[in-house]
């Protein structure tokens, strides 16, 4: 019974990243995420966390489809 070692990448500017991060990686000038449900990218005012399956997902604000006819 062995506790299961953190994976982590260390990129060669010798910052550390956990490999955490799930869905697609991050595209832009790094201060967008990408919404839960559609995975546009989105400015975080144009995201509110909703809760999925217990976690806490980020998603379009007001809506996926509000922001796509903008
Ligand atoms: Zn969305």
């Amino acid at each position: 019974m062995s506790s299961k070692p953190v994976t982590t990448k260390i990129k060669e500017d010798g910052l550390r990243y956990r490999s955490k991060v799930g869905g697609s990686p991050f595209v832009g000038n790094g201060n967008t995420r990408s919404c839960f449900k559609c995975g546009k990218h989105r400015t975080p005012d144009q995201l509110q966390p909703k809760r999925v399956l217990g976690r806490t997902e980020m998603v379009c604000k007001p809506s996926c489809k509000d922001l796509e006819q903008s």
